[in-house]
Formats: C-alpha cells, sequence, structure tokens
C-alpha cells in the first residue's frame, strides 16, 4: 500500500485525496489551518454562517461529475437550489436589470435592451456551449505536460473554433453595442483574473455556464461541498490532520522521503502540493529541487487580490437579492488600476452576496448576511485604515443604491484582505484567485504540475492547470492525483488495484 501526503485541504487537495484513496493507497491530508476547505473555509459568528471564499456555484455538471465518480451523487451530501434571477446588476441612478434563469425571458431582455441582441444571444450561447464541450470536458483534463497532448485533429479544431487567439472583449462587442449588455457578459471573466482584452475568447464558455446552465446555491452554504467532500474522503480511510503545517520538504535520491510540519515528520512514497504552488517551491523545497526561479514567478501575471468584509445585519435589505453586482462606477479604469498600474482602486466596482435571501440558515431570523467583495491588485500595502476608509465608501453606495439605512445596523462586521491570504494560505502576494488565465498562461504555459527533479512530488491547485476557480480545483485534484497514481504504478508500489 503506498502512502501519499497531501499538503492543503482546498478544493484540490480533497478531491485528490479522494481519488487517490479510492486505488488503495494510505492518504494523509496535512492541513495549517484549523479547518478544512482552503479558500472556501467559512466560519460562525453572533448567528451568522459567512463562506469565506466562494460563492457562485457553476458549472454543475463538474460537482456532479466529481461525486460520480465515487458512485455518489451531491445530492447525497447537499441540497442545491437554482437560482432565479441568476444575479443582478446595479448600473446606478437607481437602474437595475435582473438576470432570469427562464432562457425566453432572457432574450427577451436582451432584445428590449439592444434591437437584435435577442438572436445574437442565441449564437453567442450556442457558440459558448460548444467552448464548454471543448473546454471543461476535454481541454481542462490534460495535465498539459507536453503540447502533443493537444495534438490531435479533434482538439486543434476545437482550439481554433473555441476562439483561442481571439480576446473575449473583441467577441463579446462584435456580438453587442450596449454597454450594460457588454458588462452582462464581461463580468464572468472577472473570476479569470485578467482584463477582457487579454483573456481568449474561449472563456465565453463562462457565459454559457453563467446564462444558459444557471447558477446554483447548496443549502447551508457553499462550505456544505467542501464538508461533503471531506465525509467522503474519509469513508475511504482518508486522515486529515488540521492544525498542521508543513515546513519543509525532505527529499534524497531524486525523491521525496518525507516532510516536517508543526506536528511533527510525516514520511511518504508520494507527496501532491496543493498549497500556492510559489509558497511549495520557495519556502518549502531546497533550491536544487525547484521547478521555477524566483525571476519566473516575479514575470507572472497574477489573478486579482480582494478586500472582503463580512457583515451581519440585524434587519432585512428589501433590494438585494443572493447575487448582486454593483458596476454603477467606470469598468475601465478600476480594470487599469487593478492590471495596469497596480494601486488602490480610485473609485471600485464591487460585489454583494446576501444568501441569507435564499438560506434561513446562515443568519438569525429577519436579519441578513453580506459578502462584500472589492477585487483588488495583488500585493498591495494593505492597512486597517485603508480597508475602514473603502468599508465606508462601498456601504454608502450600498446604502444609496439600495436607498435603504444598512450601516447602522450592522452588528458584525469583519474585514479580510492582502495581508489575511498571505498569513492564512501562503498566498504568493496575497493573491486570491491564483494566476491569471491570459493566453500565455494556459496549458503547457502553467506552472507545471510535476517537479522535474523529484519523480514522486506532483502539485495541483488554482496556480497550476487548468486554473482559478472551484470547478478547476476539482479537475485539477484529479489530473495530478492520476499523474500520482501513474507513477506509483511504473514504479511498481504494490496495492494499487
Ligand atoms: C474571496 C474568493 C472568492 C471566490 N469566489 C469564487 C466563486 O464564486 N466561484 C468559484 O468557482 N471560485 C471562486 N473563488 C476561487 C476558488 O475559491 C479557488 O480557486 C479554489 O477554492 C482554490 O482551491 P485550491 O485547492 O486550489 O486552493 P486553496 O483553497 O487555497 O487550498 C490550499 C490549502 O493549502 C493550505 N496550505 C498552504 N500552505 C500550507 C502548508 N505549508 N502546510 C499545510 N497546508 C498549507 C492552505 O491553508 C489551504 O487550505 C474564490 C476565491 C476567493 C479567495
Amino acid at each position: 500500500m503506498s502512502k501519499i501526503n497531501i499538503i492543503g485541504s482546498g478544493f484540490s487537495g480533497l478531491a485528490a485525496a479522494a481519488y487517490l484513496a479510492k486505488q488503495g493507497n494510505t492518504v494523509t491530508v496535512l492541513e495549517k489551518n484549523a479547518h478544512i476547505g482552503g479558500r472556501a473555509r467559512a466560519f460562525e459568528e453572533n448567528g451568522f454562517m459567512f463562506d469565506m471564499g466562494p460563492s457562485w456555484y457553476w458549472m454543475p455538471d463538474a460537482f456532479e461529475t466529481f461525486f460520480n465518480n465515487f458512485g455518489k451523487t451531491t445530492s447525497d451530501y447537499y441540497d442545491l437550489k437554482k437560482l432565479d434571477p441568476g444575479f443582478q446588476i446595479f448600473f446606478g441612478k437607481g437602474e437595475v436589470i435582473q438576470i432570469p434563469d427562464n432562457k425566453e425571458e432572457l432574450l427577451e431582455l436582451f432584445e428590449s435592451i439592444e434591437k437584435g441582441s435577442g438572436d445574437k444571444l442565441t449564437t453567442f450561447l450556442k457558440e459558448g456551449e460548444f467552448k464548454y464541450r471543448v473546454g471543461m470536458q476535454k481541454l481542462a483534463y490534460k495535465p498539459a505536460l507536453s503540447w502533443l497532448e493537444f495534438a490531435n485533429y479533434e482538439v486543434i479544431n476545437g482550439a481554433i473554433k473555441s476562439h483561442m487567439f481571439r480576446s473575449i472583449k473583441n467577441y463579446v462587442r462584435s456580438f453587442f453595442k450596449d454597454e450594460r449588455l457588454v458588462a452582462i457578459m464581461e463580468f464572468p471573466v472577472l473570476f479569470l483574473g485578467a482584463r477582457p482584452k487579454n483573456i481568449p475568447a474561449l472563456y465565453s464558455l463562462m457565459n454559457y455556464a453563467a446564462l444558459e446552465l444557471g447558477t446554483f446555491y447548496p443549502m447551508g452554504g457553499m462550505r456544505k461541498i467542501t464538508e461533503g467532500m471531506q465525509q467522503l474522503a474519509m469513508e475511504m480511510g482518508v486522515d486529515i490532520i488540521t492544525n498542521c503545517e508543513v515546513n519543509k520538504i525532505n527529499a534524497t535520491h531524486k525523491l521525496v522521503s518525507s516532510v516536517n510540519t508543526s506536528q511533527g515528520e510525516f514520511a511518504c512514497d508520494a507527496l501532491l502540493a496543493t498549497g500556492d504552488y510559489h509558497h511549495i517551491e520557495q519556502k518549502l523545497l531546497d533550491p536544487e529541487f525547484r521547478n521555477y526561479k524566483t525571476g519566473y514567478w516575479d514575470k507572472k501575471t497574477l489573478a486579482p487580490s480582494c478586500l472582503i468584509f463580512y457583515v451581519g445585519v440585524s434587519k432585512k435589505i428589501k433590494k438585494l437579492i443572493h447575487h448582486n453586482l454593483f458596476f454603477d462606477r467606470d469598468f475601465e479604469k478600476h480594470s487599469f488600476e487593478i492590471y495596469d498600474e497596480p494601486q488602490w482602486p480610485s473609485d471600485p466596482l464591487f460585489y454583494v452576496c446576501c444568501p441569507s435571501k435564499t438560506d434561513e440558515s446562515v443568519a438569525p431570523i429577519g436579519m441578513e448576511n453580506l459578502f462584500i467583495l472589492i477585487p483588488i491588485a495583488p500585493g498591495l500595502n494593505d492597512t486597517n485604515e485603508l480597508r475602514e476608509s473603502y468599508y465606508t465608501k462601498v456601504m454608502e453606495r450600498l446604502e444609496k443604491e439600495c436607498d435603504d439605512s444598512i450601516n447602522a445596523h450592522v452588528i458584525y462586521k469583519k474585514r479580510y484582505c492582502v495581508n489575511d491570504f498571505v498569513t492564512d494560505y501562503n498566498a504568493f502576494k496575497g493573491n486570491a484567485y491564483g494566476l491569471a488565465n491570459t493566453l500565455s498562461q494556459t496549458a503547457v504555459f502553467k506552472p507545471s504540475i510535476r517537479n522535474k527533479h523529484l519523480k514522486n512530488l506532483f502539485y495541483a491547485g488554482q496556480l497550476t492547470v487548468p486554473g482559478p476557480g472551484v470547478p478547476p480545483a476539482l479537475i485539477s485534484g484529479k489530473i495530478s492525483a492520476q499523474q500520482t497514481i501513474n507513477y506509483l504504478k511504473k514504479t511498481n508500489h504494490e496495492a494499487l488495484v
């Protein structure tokens, strides 16, 4: 029986643990924090249950596939609810557009904003569906160790038809002129960590996911997913050890032999590292075993960090729904301040998740649970004064757009920003979402999931393939587990079934 250690209990670590345990291996997950889930942890305070990270449950098939791989289904672990409307956007001056779940209503909405755009949306989503099938169900599952993996007609043809070499900005604008429609179509790629002009149009697959497949919510919160994965992994014998920070990877004869942690030394036949790649390489490995030097990381484009406020409000807020985007300011300017000349944004867009609109269990009765997020550049100087000044700014705008008094009813508030990402997750420059999905950081151009010097060291998570986001993290765990299994098979480790 092979002994495999996994660093990190985020989505990718838990997924990898389950796949490796299913093959009969002895799997131990070592997690530095007190709770599992990584960036998707949750905490409870004053009767409010806050999800700390992801809040958009898109691409339900990715979650279903994961649980199906173990003879289970998502409903064995949590109840999914489809949101309708999926989300709403505040454009300022009282204008709010709600995105209906129903396709007919969606087409009518587009048509009412810009004549002819209903038909265009149909074409756009059809192309998005094709890209989704190629991108999420084929390309995303490649370990991207060599371009040869992509050298077959179906994949190349798919990549070309998927507009890999055209920007999403240009692509969206070839369909829609109205700035509000452009904003609706460009917003999902903000998750990918770059300006729309630098993101391949392949990622209009995100529009298909958002507008056609729909937006879901696991009742009880996003933590229900990681709790379900934890349960599944533990049922297969995985040992998950929290408060256990790995501080050194020990290697001899081109192989990892063990890791040193805050709870002692753990020997292994293979190691799968899902903490932030930069941290694993630069802090835990001796220089001769690193895949990349410091200069490599300096040149990488990171996805944004963010400033988050977890807020408990002692009353209901009528104008909010579950997902609310505040696009009442200049999107270009905010993007420029994140990506081109990183600085604290002068007048940022922001997002408010209010899960208590859907789920009574996340706030005391009659109250609201708010998660307010402002995307910012990674690596910014982060102080409490700055955080508070942005709280004041966005709260004023929130009150104005909702035409409601909110701040006076806040009974709980926690701020979270760059320094917390570094402290809690060892995040490079305090990034929230990993590496940006630009063309030059796609597939083989991403940090490799295999270590070149140590044959039994593999990486997974949002800084390697396929990229940032929960569904990609699930896929990353699977691909990396497969690489580990291939390695163990080659070296004839026994108990692989
Ligand atoms: C605020 C926010 C909002 C987001 N919103 C969405 C969304 O709505 N939808 C979506 O799909 N995605 C969203 N994402 C992205 C998504 O959450 C991540 O891509 C995904 O959770 C990453 O999982 P992971 O396993 O790669 O990494 P992580 O979750 O970071 O897991 C890595 C784990 O490794 C641990 N670790 C690090 N170093 C060590 C060490 N030395 N020893 C032991 N353990 C260590 C960390 O503590 C952590 O638990 C969001 C992310 C953030 C931060």
